[in-house]
């Protein structure tokens, strides 16, 4: 009697746990946030884009940090994630670490370059390819052009100068000039930014580039009187790049239009999907959200 009951028991066990286990949703995205040097607060962002991440409940979410100087035994294991973030604008990596980090991407990996990484590598060409513009670090016309938005169209400037400046922090609209891509569909088409410093001059290969989103950058702030690009994806062999130039620091990325581009990009870089619903709230033209 008792063996009959013990086999019953174990029966509805399994049956409880194969309803709860079907019932659960798991985080199924793999992201590698890489940090660990950065003329930016990394030890503060990273905390807060690996949050963004979580609450989508898409994501599990590690962080790779390399030595405060040099490269020195820092070799990731970049093929066992969907997606690496970088927040990481510092000293060359090994050539091996290089070639691990070129295989994931061209064989499909996705990668969301954030604020200063594109500043990172300026002499690493495959790095340029993928993240397909950069600033500062010596970058000028032999980098690439510039890209701008002039008439309704995204045009590349080959006039001579350096690449990468920015004029004063301030809140500024962004325009979404493609609104059928995965990652801003459904979204208001313009929205205010929090305070933040507006990339400009950015240059590099831009191969396989493709144009999201644009802000004025106005000569009044310091800026260049053209639309710059803040949003847009590059593909690299099987791979799907998504590069934000937003986020200087934490008040920046706590902007409700950072996290969310921010979300949907990187879903977007592992799968080439978004599945995430619209959110409620949202900035408007007019009026920055942050995130309390
Ligand atoms: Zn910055």
């Amino acid at each position: 009697m008792n063996k009959i009951l013990s086999l019953f028991c174990s029966a509805m066990l399994l049956i409880v746990s194969t309803i709860q286990s079907s019932h659960a949703i798991e985080p199924s995205i793999k992201v590698l946030i890489v940090d660990g040097q950065n003329n930016h607060n990394w030890k503060a962002t990273t905390p807060v884009l690996k949050t963004h991440l979580e609450q989508t409940k898409l994501f599990t979410v590690d962080v790779a940090t390399s030595p405060a100087r040099g490269s020195d035994g820092f070799s990731p294991k970049f093929s066992a994630y969907d997606v690496v973030v970088m927040n990481y604008n510092g000293d060359d990596w090994s050539k091996e670490t290089q070639k691990d980090f070129e295989a994931f991407v061209e064989n499909g990996g996705g990668l969301v370059i954030y604020h200063a990484a594109d500043n990172s590598f300026p002499s690493w060409k495959a790095y340029n390819e993928m993240i397909g513009l950069g600033g500062w670090g010596g970058r000028n016309e032999k980098d690439g052009p510039y890209i701008r938005y002039r008439d309704g169209k995204v045009v590349r400037d080959e006039t001579p100068g350096g690449g990468g400046s920015h004029g004063a922090q301030h809140a500024y609209v962004v325009q979404h000039i493609d609104t059928e891509h995965p990652v801003t569909k459904g979204l208001p088409s313009k929205w205010r930014h929090a305070s933040d410093e507006l990339y400009d001059r950015l240059r590099g290969p831009a191969k396989n580039l493709h144009v999201l989103a644009i802000a004025y950058s106005d000569k009044k702030t310091g800026g260049t009187g053209e639309n710059e690009p803040v949003l847009f994806t590059i593909e690299y062999g099987k791979g799907r790049v998504f590069h934000t130039v937003m986020g200087h620091d934490v008040s920046q990325i706590q902007c409700v239009g950072f996290a969310v581009t921010f979300q949907r990009g990187t879903e977007w870089a592992a799968t080439g999907k978004v599945t995430q619903s619209l959110p409620k709230e949202y900035p408007t033209e007019e009026e920055v959200l942050s995130i309390k």
